[in-house]
């Protein structure tokens, strides 16, 4: 008896996991009800102010970043009927590091995307192209607190016809939040994939998803990556991402994988 009695909550935990996990996990059944729209972006132009980020011989990465950054926003909130805009920074100020992903969960947005030139150690280097990051997970940890703050409002809509009043601050819910984190790593390796082949139809050297141990992605509670658009060690590049047509490229290249993206979280 007392067996069975400490067994319940896991019992209902185990329930609580099941219509949860049918929730959020990928559906094959055609019949299963469309996940919440994708409504908000929060676009994150890497450094800012006295942060430079990489200097090349004409411009400084926190420049690129926030060009790009805006003329991608801009195209978003005109051709994606639907989707809102968050910038972590619109001008050339400061931003610590950890507001920025702060600020995404605050509005409970459905991903981050940080935009950042690389840099190679030397000028002579031949390193060229485009990499995009995902967490590594051994930051995942970190990301415990966001997806369970971000849990209690994304689930606030229909929340006890949904789950039964299941309690997402519950501490033996914490199986769910896991389930949650291999969702949102599995949805941020899939944009930054899409970023990838995006540009290499624009020719540009695909350097690759990777993943790191980045602070800025680690406490994101939603799917986020950090694309590095090209190097400005290499002249070739810089003048490239410095340019009108080549910003409008990468522009259209981010755009469409956020298009893609979208068309494939929501079905
Ligand atoms: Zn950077």
């Amino acid at each position: 008896m007392l067996q069975s009695i400490k067994l319940l909550p896991t019992f209902l935990v185990l329930v609580g996991l099941c219509l949860f996990s049918s929730f959020i996990l990928p559906q094959d059944d055609r019949s299963a009800p469309p996940r919440q729209p994708f409504k908000l972006v929060v676009l994150d132009p890497g450094h800012g102010g006295r942060d430079a980020g990489a200097v090349g011989r004409k411009a400084n990465e926190k420049d690129i970043a926030l060009a790009v950054a805006l003329k991608l926003g801009k195209k978003i909130e005109d051709e994606m009927p639907g989707v809102k805009v968050i910038y972590t920074r619109k001008t050339d100020v400061f931003i610590p590091l950890y507001e920025r992903p702060a600020l995404a969960n605050k509005h409970n947005a459905d991903l981050f995307i940080s935009i950042h030139c690389n840099a190679a150690a030397t000028r002579r280097s031949p390193a060229r192209g485009t990499e995009t990051l995902v967490c590594g997970y051994n930051r995942l940890g970190q990301q415990d607190a966001a997806i369970r703050e971000n849990a209690s409002i994304l689930l606030e809509d229909n929340y006890e016809e949904n789950y039964g009043g299941f309690d997402p601050k519950d501490p033996s819910s914490m199986i769910v939040f896991q389930l949650m984190k291999n969702q949102h790593r599995r949805e941020s390796i899939k944009l930054a994939s899409l970023m990838q082949d995006k540009f290499t139809t624009s020719g540009r050297p695909d350097r690759g998803v990777k993943e790191q141990s980045l602070a800025v992605l680690a406490t994101a509670g939603m799917p986020a990556v950090l694309t590095e658009l090209g190097f400005m060690s290499s002249s070739i590049e810089e003048d490239y991402m410095l340019s009108t047509a080549g910003q409008k490229e990468m522009v259209q290249n981010l755009f469409d994988a956020i298009k893609t993206y979208k068309t494939s979280v929501e079905r």
